[in-house]
Formats: structure tokens, C-alpha cells, sequence
């Protein structure tokens, strides 16, 4: 891989600030889906790494959780810094084994660094209170305290984002970290471990565990009783089961879950702008992240209009691997994506879905597909009830807003949603309306560190980014000092 800077690409597991190799020697393979290459062999984490993982990091939050905020806050600003200096390669290691194009890796870089910086500063002004009392002989006040050892579990979509919103809070709260990275990308994760290592985060505060192991790790994590916290992003499937496990010892919990976004576009919308919007949210990422619009619902009056634009736009996409110039929709991370949108495709079309655009394999490689758009879409089909993850937009008619918002909300699920609108009464009314935690009003891109991003319903619960971000990490702790 070409890296200006070389120490970035480590290949081993992160504990106790050692890499090292895994207790039995195993490693496995991370190959780039652009072209199925074997990148490099990472070291498999077992089940022995994890208790190591979980004592070191117990260990190390006896001092961490007794450091000052200003400590905490100057060594996660280095680590920002040194994640800014870096942010090329680490995008390029990004883009390689996980496939979004150049640009977007980078964007991302740049939000998950955003994540460090904010928190940096956050952990500065998690005041506590004075409480009055209605007994004059005593005193009432709580503090926030870190909460302990946290462990978490993350997604290959945003391979370093979705480590810095969770580690960064943790660490600035004064917990301590054992993190299992997804086995498709753990390059990322681990040249955040360097990173933080240069910046002189000490010893067992963030430890790393790469592996194909996730059951029994995953297992081991959520049922330890030092592990005092668990903060998972992925399905909601494994979000249940890690809320059952973690049910014996009483862990709490932050579950970002999947998602089943609405895109509304209503007539009054403003109609270029709806466009860019639902563009933005439906094709990053090669459409698997779990804020994507899932399904696009245009008002009939402005259909047609509506469509040729947003087919024009679509058609423009450039497929390819995501390291080439102008490159815009990378390939899917693997073959079992490419078969889940087939699968949903196909079941589509048989209950009167019509291919617009795409509809298949691009030629660019095996894991690329066609940027597609289905039409006459209806709640029978499958996609309209689970994410599709590739870059297929499904599209919906409504007539009335009552009818979008019904739509919009005939789902299980509760994280994102969007809608386009100039009409300010509609804009109050929709978005009071729209049952999920985060609404994008004219506009498809709305995540950012200092706004509090998190589901309802089966999309989890728990925030991160903002001020609450760091309460996830913390207790409340109410003392009463009594008999003045
Ligand atoms: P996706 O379908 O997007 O890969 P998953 O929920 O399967 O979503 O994966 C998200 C993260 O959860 C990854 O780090 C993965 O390794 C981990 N994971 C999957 N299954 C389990 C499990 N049984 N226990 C613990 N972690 C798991």
C-alpha cells in the first residue's frame, strides 16, 4: 500500500499500547473489494486476547478515571491533530479496504477527526448540580462520573467514524476501551491504535481487537462483569442479541441500529435542490449507510418532473474503483451485499416493480453494481420494510401529505428521514410528524459531531455527538450531605 506515512499500516492486535501478534498465532485476510486482492493478513484476536483486552483496560481506569479534564482534553487535541496530519493515508487505507471512493473517505476522516476534537473540548463541561433542597439541613448535588470500562463494537461503513464517535467520548469521560472493529475492515481501526499511541494516550485505554471471532469475542464483552458499558452500531439483528447477553450482568447500552429512511419529496419542493438531497442521502457511500434514503416517496403532481431530473442525475454517476479520479460509487463490500440487493430486486419486480435505470452487475468488477432506480415500488415489496444497502433508489407515489406521512412511518424502524419542502407550516407539521430521531429538512447530509445522532423504535436508542454523547459514558452520581 502506498503510504507516506508507513507506520500507519499495522496488522496485529492493540493492547495494553503493544501490537502484537494473537495469543494463537492466527491471522486472517482483508482484501480490497475494488478487485478482491489480499491487502496484508491481520492477527486473529481469540478469546484469550479478549480477557487480556478487558484486564488491561480495567487496570488502566483506575488512573484515566482520576485524570484531569484538561489531561484528557490536551491528549485527545493531539490525537486530533495527528489524525488531520494523517488524513490521506488514512483515507487511502480507508478507500482500500472498504471501497467508497477517495473523497468520501476523506470526508470522512475529517468527521470521524471532527468527533475527537469535540469531545476534546466536551469533557470540559460535564457540569454537574446543586440541587435546592426541601430540608434546610441539607445539601444536595450530583456529579458525572465515568461510568467504567467500555466495550465497543463497530460497523465496516464508516471503519473509522463509527470508532471515533464512541472511543472519543469514552476516553474524554475517563473510561477505558476495548474495541472490536468489523473483520472486513480493521486497517482503519488500527492505524486510529497508532495514532493514539503517538499521541500519548496511555496504556490500556483504548485496546483493539481485530478478528473474525465475533460471536465468541462478542459474547465474551457483553457478559464480562468488569465490562461496565457496551455501545454497539450495526444490525438490528445482532443489536438484540447483544442486548440479550449483556442482560445477565446489566450492562448499559447505546444501540445505533438500522435504519429504513424516508425521502419525501413534496410538491412545493424546491426541485434542484430536491434532487442534490436525495442524491446525497441515497448514492454515499455506494448506498450502505443506515441513514440512506431506503425509500423515495414523490408527491404524483410532480413525478415526471421529478424523475427526469433525478435520473439524469443518477445516470451521471461514475462507477469504478473508488482510488481513480472521479470516481463517485465504489463497489459493495461483498458478495453477500451484491446478493441481498439482487434478492430484493428481484422480489420487487415480481410484485410489479419496474427498472428504470440499472438493475444489475456493473462491469467494472464483481462486488460493483449499477446505480439503479425501481419504480411503481408498493409496501408488499420487500425493500420497503429492509435496508437495501447498494445503490438502488426505490420510488413511491403519495397524493396527500397525510398519505406520505403514513408511509413514511409504516416501518419498524426509527432513525432517519427526510423531506423537501418550502411551505413552512408543512415543514413544522412533517417533521413534528415523522417518527425517527433524526429529521434532514432540504437536506440529504446531516450528521455532525456537535448534533445528537440516534434511533427510536427498532433503530436502538442512545445518542452520539453532542453534549449528550458523552453522557452515554457517564453516571450521575447525587450526593447528599446531611444534619447541618
Ligand atoms: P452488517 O450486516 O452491517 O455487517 P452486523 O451487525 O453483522 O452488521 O455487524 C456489525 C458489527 O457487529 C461488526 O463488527 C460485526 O463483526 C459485529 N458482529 C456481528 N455479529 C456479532 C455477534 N454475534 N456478536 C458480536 N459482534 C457481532
Amino acid at each position: 500500500m502506498e503510504l507516506k506515512n508507513k507506520r500507519l499500516l499495522q496488522t496485529e492486535t492493540f493492547i495494553d499500547n503493544k501490537f502484537s501478534k494473537s495469543t494463537d498465532k492466527s491471522a486472517f485476510e482483508v482484501t480490497n473489494p475494488a478487485n478482491g486482492k489480499v491487502i496484508c493478513t491481520v492477527a486473529n484476536a481469540t478469546e484469550k486476547d479478549t480477557y487480556r483486552a478487558i484486564s488491561a483496560a480495567n487496570k488502566a481506569f483506575i488512573n484515566w478515571s482520576t485524570t484531569s479534564v484538561l489531561e484528557r482534553s490536551k491528549l485527545l487535541r493531539r490525537w486530533y491533530e495527528l489524525i488531520v496530519e494523517n488524513k490521506e493515508d488514512l483515507a487511502f487505507i480507508l478507500t482500500t479496504e472498504q471501497g467508497k471512493p477517495l473523497g468520501e473517505a476523506l470526508g470522512e476522516i475529517n468527521y470521524a477527526a471532527s468527533f475527537v476534537e469535540w469531545f476534546a473540548e466536551e469533557c470540559k463541561r460535564t457540569y454537574g448540580e446543586t440541587i435546592p433542597s426541601s430540608n434546610n439541613a441539607k445539601r444536595l448535588k450530583t456529579i458525572k462520573q465515568p461510568i467504567g470500562v467500555v466495550a465497543a463494537i463497530t460497523p465496516w461503513n464508516f471503519p473509522t467514524a463509527m470508532i471515533t464517535r464512541k472511543v472519543a467520548p469514552a476516553i474524554a469521560a475517563g473510561c477505558t476501551v476495548v474495541l472490536k472493529p468489523a473483520e472486513d475492515t480493521p486497517l482503519s481501526a488500527l492505524a486510529l491504535a497508532k495514532l493514539a499511541l503517538e499521541a500519548g494516550i496511555p496504556k490500556g485505554v483504548l485496546n483493539i481487537l481485530p478478528t473474525t471471532n465475533y460471536k465468541e469475542i462478542g459474547e465474551i464483552l457483553t457478559t464480562h462483569p468488569d465490562i461496565a458499558k457496551v455501545s454497539f452500531t450495526g444490525s438490528t439483528a445482532v443489536g438484540r442479541l447483544l442486548m440479550r447477553q449483556s442482560a445477565t450482568t446489566l450492562k448499559k447500552l447505546s444501540l445505533e441500529l438500522g435504519g429504513n429512511a424516508p425521502c419525501i419529496i413534496f410538491d412545493d419542493a424546491e426541485m434542484d435542490n430536491a434532487v442534490k438531497g436525495a442524491m446525497a442521502t441515497k448514492y454515499r457511500n455506494a448506498g450502505q449507510t443506515c441513514v440512506c434514503a431506503n425509500r423515495i416517496l414523490v408527491q404524483k403532481s410532480i413525478y415526471s418532473k421529478f424523475m427526469k431530473k433525478y435520473a439524469e442525475a443518477v445516470e451521471a454517476l461514475k462507477v469504478g474503483d473508488g482510488t481513480k479520479k472521479n470516481i463517485t460509487i465504489g463497489p459493495l463490500i461483498n458478495q453477500e451485499a451484491i446478493d441481498k440487493v439482487n434478492n430484493l430486486l428481484k422480489d420487487a419486480t415480481e410484485k410489479g416493480a419496474k427498472i428504470l435505470l440499472g438493475g444489475g452487475k456493473h462491469k467494472a468488477g464483481k462486488l460493483f453494481f449499477q446505480p439503479t432506480i425501481i419504480t411503481h415500488c408498493s409496501s408488499k415489496m420487500q425493500l420497503s420494510k429492509e435496508e437495501i444497502f447498494g445503490p438502488v433508489s426505490s420510488i413511491f407515489i403519495f397524493e396527500t401529505e397525510e398519505e406520505a406521512i403514513e408511509m413514511a412511518n409504516d416501518t419498524e424502524y426509527g432513525l432517519a428521514a427526510y423531506f423537501f419542502s418550502t411551505n413552512i407550516n408543512r415543514i413544522i407539521r412533517v417533521s413534528e410528524q415523522l417518527q425517527y430521531g433524526i429529521i434532514g429538512i432540504n437536506d440529504g447530509i446531516i450528521s455532525t459531531a456537535e448534533a445528537p445522532f440516534g434511533g427510536i423504535k427498532q433503530s436502538g436508542f442512545g445518542k452520539e455527538g453532542s453534549f449528550y454523547g458523552i453522557e452515554e459514558y457517564q453516571i450521575t452520581k447525587y450526593i447528599c450531605t446531611g444534619n447541618l
